[in-house]
């Protein structure tokens, strides 16, 4: 089968395409004929060596894949041969055509979402369902800002808040950006390259402030974000890629609170939550994964570029 490599760390040109063994399941495994494959930030900071999750060379990235089942190991009842199935992490890696995945791993894929929106399901959605029911224990009646709402985790965090009822403020830093979240359910919608949006926020909540932020670049925003908290707000730090000061004043002040998480750390109980909620959401119709663009799994490298560059646009997915 065909598969990315990476086998030494560095930049994205260490993605190879290879041709390798199609990997054998073995008791308690699913072999998974993989048609898509979500590119994560995470991916990018895994593969340059310096991240806290360092996988022994070589390997495959991803561990957001959908497609179907291919063939199950000894002991496996939750899925069987030609099931549609998410992947939330993979023993194998998902840039790959075929992947292993642990029975626990897979996830049962709607069949009103294409197996691109499946490959971009866990770490954003679960992510975002993390950050609004676990973590800030979100209310219908407050109110959220997706600080950087047109990326996965952003579009994924609008339409889950949306649905459940809270009054959504959205950024972006394009035109398209700020269409897309605007269409995926936020009320207003604010330009985060624009100086003064932060003025701009604090006036549509009429001075009071917001309830909850989930930040995607904490180290830009989470001085100012604490500004920006109502009474009892709470910053949830989703993304951060530097050092940032900040004045505790400001926390003081309005009793609020920063919270912070990393998707690999949450435990079983609220895995298993995450995707109870998520596999809802996906067959009701409000969850709807938004793909901005498909890509050969041999450009692989290419997505990793355009995974940190700004203008996002929902997920890139890998196809292979
Ligand atoms: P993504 O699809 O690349 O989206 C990045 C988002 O950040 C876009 O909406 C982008 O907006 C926005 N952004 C750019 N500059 C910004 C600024 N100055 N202020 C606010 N937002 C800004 O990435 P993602 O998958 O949504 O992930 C977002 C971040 O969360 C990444 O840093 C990722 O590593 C992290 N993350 C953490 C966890 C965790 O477990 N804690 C899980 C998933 C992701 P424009 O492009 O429109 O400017």
């Amino acid at each position: 089968m065909k598969a990315i490599l990476v086998r030494q760390f560095g930049g994205p040109e260490v993605l190879k395409l290879e041709e390798v063994p199609t990997p054998k399941h073995g008791a308690g495994q699913v072999l998974v004929r993989i048609y898509a494959a979500g590119v994560n930030p995470y991916d990018t900071y895994m593969r340059t060596g310096t991240y806290a999750q360092k996988p022994p060379l070589p390997y495959t990235p991803g561990s957001d894949g959908a497609g179907v089942v291919e063939a199950v190991g000894e002991g496996v009842t939750k899925v069987k041969k030609g099931d549609r199935l998410y992947t939330a992490k993979t023993v194998t890696g998902a840039y790959a055509e075929y992947a292993l995945a642990l029975e626990e791993q897979v996830h049962p894929l709607p069949a009103k979402i294409s197996f691109s929106q499946g490959a971009g399901v866990w770490v954003p959605y679960g992510t975002a369902y993390h950050a609004l029911f676990h973590s800030a224990k979100a209310h219908a009646s407050e109110t959220v800002l997706v600080h950087g709402a047109s990326g996965g985790v952003g579009s994924a965090s609008v339409q889950m808040a949306r649905a459940m009822g809270l009054t959504v403020l959205g950024t972006a830093g394009t035109t398209k950006g700020l269409d897309l979240v605007k269409h995926e359910g936020a009320h207003q919608v604010f330009d985060h390259s624009k100086a003064g949006y932060q003025e701009e926020i604090m006036k549509a909540t009429g001075g009071r402030g917001v309830d909850i932020i989930l930040e995607m670049l904490a180290n830009v925003n989470l001085a100012h974000d604490l500004k920006l908290l109502a009474i009892r707000g709470r910053v949830i730090v989703i993304g951060n890629r530097g050092e940032v000061t900040i004045n505790a004043r400001e926390l003081m002040a309005r009793r609020g609170s920063i919270r912070a998480f990393t998707l690999w750390g949450i435990t079983p109980a609220e895995e298993a939550d995450i995707h109870a909620g998520l596999i809802a959401g996906l067959e009701n119709g409000t969850l709807r994964p938004v793909v901005g663009k498909e890509l050969p799994l041999a450009e692989a490298a290419r997505a990793h570029r355009e995974t940190l560059e700004p203008g996002a646009l929902g997920k890139i997915v890998l196809i292979p």
